[in-house]
């Protein structure tokens, strides 16, 4: 990726898009500190684009869209269970079963342990509002815990302390796409008797020491709305485990609880995976791996180019993180997305208010200062544009930007 410039200036610049020789950086900026500046700019850099994972394997799409019309099994049909085969052995589970979205995979997980009313479910702090809402739903009490300030995770050293006789289950959340440490999780759930459940809604294809998302626990969720890693032309969700019985009750759960057609031996709802989602995730799989390396790619990049004053991810080192969101750390953080978007470049904030912070989960109990280091980053964080097949030349001009914004 990186090219010397065949000209006098050998030895200062160097190109990093060999295509169109419009990024150039300067390594007389010193060490770690390039001075990045894009000669050829795009007209902007939206956050996400999809349309290059989808343009590559848009004739796959189609015919698998048309292969669904050609059977007319919509509900639950042959994709579905393809799709579910296909998505365990890539997580390395012994089952999965595909819902319709990441809430109801979270929530039917819950309830297919087996925890419900009087239970507690303990989470990260700085989850999106999904992972608490699903918890809820399920009838569980949720509990919130505050994050280890390096990887933006629940903070395995404080899960024992909350921790009570109601405790059912310990909630990791992979954010951003990067696996929670859970050999401490697991450890202190084995010690009480917990279940671990995985919220992997971001994380599809992470790995934690080696091992995917979605076999690190009793059962994982992930969620398939369309800017997830993997994601569903619509909304969609899957289960993991390696636990029959909690398979089998997921199935029995998604679907009004049907052993038969009309025989229903336990209360269920309908949220079924369709056929069509199935059909189209299946296709997509086939390419995660790589499109999760070219986030890899960009992220590193990011990390290459980026000042001093911001703060890149860190990787923990058992993480193979696969970047669904590029979380950075800066001060004046709503200045800098406000001069960003003046050049037409589109970040984020992956979450600006905690969830114990939010109106609606006012009843919850917590109130400011219980989460210091969730309440901290969230008014830091800042997420850049991040997606498979990023130019180089839109990362680059994200990182000009940004030193514009620090020389100020
Ligand atoms: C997206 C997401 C969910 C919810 O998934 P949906 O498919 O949108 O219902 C849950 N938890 C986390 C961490 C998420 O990012």
């Amino acid at each position: 990726m990186t090219q010397q410039v065949g000209n006098p200036e050998a030895t200062e610049l160097v190109t990093l898009d060999g295509s169109a020789g419009a990024v150039l950086v300067d390594l007389d900026a010193g060490p770690g500190t390039p001075s990045v500046r894009v000669t050829k700019p795009l007209s902007g850099v939206p956050f996400v684009d999809l349309r290059s994972v989808h343009g590559a394997i848009r004739g796959d799409i189609d015919a698998a869209i048309a292969g669904v019309l050609d059977r007319g099994d919509f509900i639950l049909g042959q994709a579905v269970e393809e799709f579910e085969a296909a998505f365990a052995a890539y997580c390395g589970a012994a089952y999965a079963v595909g819902v319709d979205s990441g809430f109801s995979g979270l929530e039917l997980m819950i309830r297919a342990l087996g925890i419900g009313a009087g239970d507690e479910v303990i989470t990260a702090a700085n989850t999106f509002v999904a992972t608490v809402g699903a918890i809820e739903a399920a009838g569980a009490r949720p509990i919130l815990v505050d994050i280890d300030p390096a990887t933006f995770n629940l903070d395995a050293a404080q899960v024992g302390a909350a921790v009570t006789p109601a405790t059912a289950a310990i909630l990791p959340v992979h954010l951003y796409g990067q696996p929670a440490d859970m050999d401490p999780i697991n450890e202190v759930a084995r010690r009480h008797g917990l279940a671990v459940l995985e919220d992997a809604a971001q994380a599809h294809g992470a790995r934690y020491n080696g091992a995917r998302t979605g076999s690190l626990g009793h059962a994982a969720a992930f969620s398939f709305y369309p800017a997830k890693n993997l994601g569903a032309l619509g909304d969609g969700g899957m289960v993991t485990t390696s636990d029959p019985e909690v398979a089998e009750r997921l199935r029995l759960l998604r679907n009004l609880g049907t052993t038969r057609k009309y025989h229903h031996d336990v209360r269920g709802f309908n949220h079924r995976l369709d056929t069509l989602h199935a059909a189209v995730l299946r296709v997509k799989l086939a390419s995660l791996d790589e499109a999760n390396e070219s986030r890899r790619r960009a992220a590193s990049l990011y990390r290459d180019l980026l000042p001093a004053g911001v703060m890149a991810p860190i990787e923990a080192p058992w993480a193979e993180h696969v970047y669904h969101l590029y979380v950075t750390r800066i001060g004046d953080r709503d200045d800098a997305i406000r001069y960003l978007a003046e050049r037409n470049i589109s970040a984020m904030i992956h979450y600006p208010i905690p969830v114990h912070l939010q109106p609606a989960y006012a009843d919850l109990g917590y109130g400011l200062g219980d989460f210091p280091v969730a309440e901290e980053i969230a008014g830091q964080i800042l997420s850049l544009p991040m997606y498979p097949g990023i130019p180089v030349v839109a990362v680059a001009q994200v990182v000009e930007a940004i030193e514009g914004f620090l020389r100020g």
